[in-house]
């Protein structure tokens, strides 16, 4: 089977040394094996993604001397299969509308005492999970904002117990519930990045998902929206992060050299590969 791999940056900055070393990482993975690399722009959050992003995402890249697939996919220019993706999920009656506001959440966690802790912070408790049909009819046909959620216990009440493979874990019993109801389509975007990424390296053919270690758990619930949807399954590495000298991570760091800085320094390209371990 061909192996194709992917890097999928989101334009909300300038790659650094972090983004370098995904991107080779997937690139190598491919031209390992004689496979594919394509490259996919994260952008569907109009509100923090620009184009000039974008277009110093192809610059950085093609400076490191990477090359890849066109065209480039463009989340933001296929929000109808988002919808398509969504609208099979209703069907199944696994979705519903959540119309909390990040204040509703806190206070109902407070007034619980405490939520369990996933990896994106603490699990959403459910609020809107079991309104009343009725109450739920009225607020939707009032126009009222709301996120769609994943019923999670329901969905998984449809599959038998779930499992991936990654290269470095091995094979993971699929823990959904640990991420709770995840949002599948924001208030003000009619996505979220879960269902973006699961459904597009579907489309994609992606065989190898290569992604930083940060993005472990949020697999336990793309390999459930995969069985939802009937979508294949890829197998997954996740790799270290990067981390500076003081074991901060590459990303979260303020003023972390940009790849385009360390270009306008002079920085030999083929020797930063060298660095990352990509000769
Ligand atoms: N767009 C995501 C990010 O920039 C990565 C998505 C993925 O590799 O699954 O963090």
């Amino acid at each position: 089977m061909t192996v194709v791999t992917r890097f999928a940056p989101s334009p909300t900055g300038r790659l650094h040394k972090g983004h370098a070393f995904s991107a080779l990482f997937a690139w190598s993975r491919a031209r390992a094996a004689g496979g594919r690399f394509l490259l996919r722009i994260e952008d569907i959050d109009a509100g923090r993604c620009r184009a000039e992003f974008v277009d110093g995402i192809l610059e950085d890249l093609a400076w490191l001397g990477l090359s890849w697939e066109e065209p480039v996919r463009r989340q933001s220019r296929h929000m109808d299969d988002y919808a398509g993706a969504l609208a099979r999920l209703d069907a199944l009656g696994v979705l519903y509308p959540c119309f909390c506001t990040r204040r509703d959440i806190a206070a109902e966690i407070a007034r619980a005492g405490g939520a369990p802790h996933g990896p994106d912070g603490p699990v959403y408790p459910g609020i809107c999970r079991g309104m009343p049909p009725g109450e739920r009819a009225r607020r939707l046909a009032a126009g009222g904002s709301h996120a769609l959620r994943l019923n999670v216990a329901k969905a998984l009440a449809l599959h038998g117990p779930l499992s991936w493979r990654d290269e470095r874990a091995g094979v993971v019993a699929a823990d959904p519930p640990s991420l709770g109801d995840v949002v599948l389509a924001r208030k003000e975007i009619p996505a979220s990045y879960h269902l973006a990424v699961t459904l597009d390296d579907h489309l994609q053919g992606v065989t190898l998902v290569t992604r930083g270690e940060d993005l472990f758990h949020a697999t336990h619930v793309h390999r459930l929206l995969q069985a939802l949807l009937g979508l294949s399954t890829p197998r997954w590495h996740h790799h270290a992060l990067l981390r500076a000298a003081d074991g901060t991570r590459l990303a979260k760091r303020e003023g972390a050299p940009t790849l385009a800085s360390m270009r306008g320094a002079g920085v030999d390209p083929a020797a930063l590969r060298r660095e990352l371990g990509f000769p």
